[in-house]
C-alpha cells in the first residue's frame, strides 16, 4: 500500500515534469468536439455576415451624405461667387455715393469759409424761407450720411457673409474628408473579414466534409477520430506528385512573401495527372477564394508524426478526390490545371509538418493559423519545405519517375 501511493506521487511528479517536453500540437478530439467547433464556426460566419452587410449600410450612407455634401459646396460655391459680384458692385456704389457726398460737403465747405451758406441762408427773403433754406442744406447732408452708413452696413454684412460662408465650406470639406476616411476604413474592414485566400466559408465547408467522412468511417459522438476509429495508414515513403515533370519555382521567399510551395510543371500540363506524394487521408477539398481547385492530404508516419500535402489549382478532380477517402500514392488525383490566381498551368504543392486545416492540430487547425504556422518555422530554420522529404532536380531540369 505504502509503495503504490509512493509509485503513484512519484508518477503524477514524473509526468508534470516531463509534460512539457512532449509536443501538445495534437490533441485527440471526439467526434463531438468536431461538430462543436463546426456550430461555433458557423455562429461566427453568421456574424461576420451581419457586420459586412452593417458595414455595407454604413459605407452607402457614408457616400449619399458626401455626395449631398457635394451638392452643398457646389451650391454655396455659386452663393459665394454672387456675394463676391454683389460686394464689387456695393463697392463701386460706395464709391459714387462718397464722391457725391464729397463734392457737396467740399461745396458746403467752401460756402461755409466764403459765407456761401449764409449767402444762400440769409438770401431768404422771409423768416420761412430762411428757416426752409437752413433745412434743406441740413437735410442733404443728412440724407448722405445715412446713405453712407447704409452702404457701410452693406459691407460689413457681406464681409460677414463671406466668412460664415467660408468657415462653413472648411467644414464641409473636413466632413467630406472624415466621410471618405469612414468610408475606406469600412471598405477595408469588409475586406479584411473577407481577405483570404481561404474563406470561413470554404473552412465551414471544409469541416462538415469531415465529420461526414468521420461518421461514414463508424465514429460515433464520444470515439476520439484518429484513435478509436479513422485511423490514418502509415506512410510508407515519398514520392513526387507528379510522373514527369520540371520545378518551377521553390519553396520560399518571393516578391516579399512566403511562397509556401515547390510548383511543378510539365510539357503537356492539361493532362498531367496529380498523385499524392505518401499515403495518407484526404482531409480537405475545396475552391479557394481566387477559384483554384485544391486537395489537403494528411500523413501519418510510422513514428506518429503527422505531416500535409497541399495541391491546388487542378483543372479537375478524379473520383478519388473525397474528403475522408484514404490514398496511397497510386491514387490518381486530378489534373494539373490553372484554376485560381495564376500566370500558366502548373501544380504548386504545399508540404507542412502539421495537419492543415484540421481542428485536432492546435498549429494548423484553421487556414490562417496553417499559413502563420508554415511562415513561423520556415522564419526560424526549422523547416524548408517539400525537398525536406522529396527529392526534386532542379528547376526547369526534368524528372521521368516517381
Ligand atoms: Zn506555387
Amino acid at each position: 500500500m505504502k509503495i503504490s501511493r509512493r509509485v503513484l506521487c512519484l508518477s503524477l511528479i514524473l509526468s508534470v515534469l516531463i509534460m512539457p517536453f512532449f509536443p501538445t500540437s495534437v490533441k485527440a478530439e471526439t467526434l463531438r468536439d468536431y461538430e462543436n467547433l463546426l456550430k461555433k464556426y458557423e455562429r461566427e460566419q453568421a456574424n461576420i455576415k451581419d457586420q459586412i452587410g452593417e458595414n455595407n449600410q454604413l459605407t452607402k450612407e457614408a457616400e449619399q451624405e458626401i455626395e449631398n455634401i457635394k451638392k452643398e459646396l457646389t451650391n454655396m460655391s455659386q452663393e459665394i461667387e454672387q456675394m463676391h459680384i454683389d460686394i464689387v458692385d456695393y463697392n463701386n456704389e460706395i464709391r459714387e455715393k462718397t464722391l457725391q457726398t464729397k463734392e457737396l460737403f467740399e461745396y458746403l465747405q467752401m460756402t461755409r469759409s466764403e459765407n456761401v451758406m449764409l449767402e444762400y441762408a440769409f438770401g431768404a427773403e422771409t423768416i420761412t424761407d430762411l428757416i426752409y433754406r437752413i433745412a434743406v442744406v441740413k437735410q442733404i447732408t443728412e440724407d448722405n450720411e445715412k446713405k453712407i452708413n447704409e452702404l457701410k452696413d452693406m459691407i460689413e454684412y457681406n464681409k460677414k457673409r463671406e466668412v460664415e460662408l467660408e468657415d462653413k465650406e472648411k467644414q464641409m470639406e473636413k466632413r467630406q474628408k472624415d466621410l471618405t476616411e469612414k468610408i475606406t476604413k469600412l471598405t477595408k474592414k469588409n475586406a479584411s473579414l473577407n481577405d483570404n485566400s481561404v474563406s470561413t466559408e470554404q473552412q465551414i465547408t471544409t469541416y462538415r466534409d469531415q465529420i461526414k467522412a468521420y461518421k461514414e468511417a463508424g465514429c460515433t459522438s464520444n470515439m476520439e477520430i484518429g484513435v478509436d476509429c479513422f485511423n490514418n495508414n502509415s506512410v510508407a515513403g515519398w514520392y513526387r506528385p507528379t510522373q514527369s515533370g520540371y520545378v518551377t519555382s521553390e519553396f520560399g521567399y518571393r516578391w516579399g512573401s512566403l511562397h509556401r510551395a515547390v510548383d511543378v510543371s510539365n510539357s503537356n500540363p492539361y493532362k498531367t495527372k496529380i498523385y499524392p506524394v505518401a499515403t495518407g487521408i484526404i482531409t480537405s477539398k475545396f475552391t479557394d477564394y481566387y477559384g483554384a481547385l485544391t486537395i489537403i492530404i494528411e500523413h501519418k508516419t510510422a513514428n506518429g508524426k503527422y505531416y500535409s500535402s497541399l495541391y491546388t489549382h487542378l483543372s479537375s478532380y478524379s473520383s478519388n478526390a473525397v474528403v475522408g477517402r484514404k490514398v496511397t500514392p497510386n491514387d490518381f488525383l486530378g489534373y494539373m490545371g490553372a484554376t485560381g490566381y495564376v500566370t500558366g498551368p502548373h501544380l504548386h504543392m504545399e508540404i507542412a509538418p502539421c495537419r492543415a486545416m484540421n481542428h485536432a492540430d492546435k498549429n494548423c487547425g484553421t487556414w490562417n493559423k496553417y499559413t502563420a504556422y508554415v511562415k513561423k518555422i520556415y522564419d526560424s530554420g526549422k523547416f524548408k519545405g517539400p525537398r525536406e522529404l522529396i527529392y526534386f532536380p532542379k528547376p526547369y531540369v526534368r524528372y521521368n519517375t516517381r
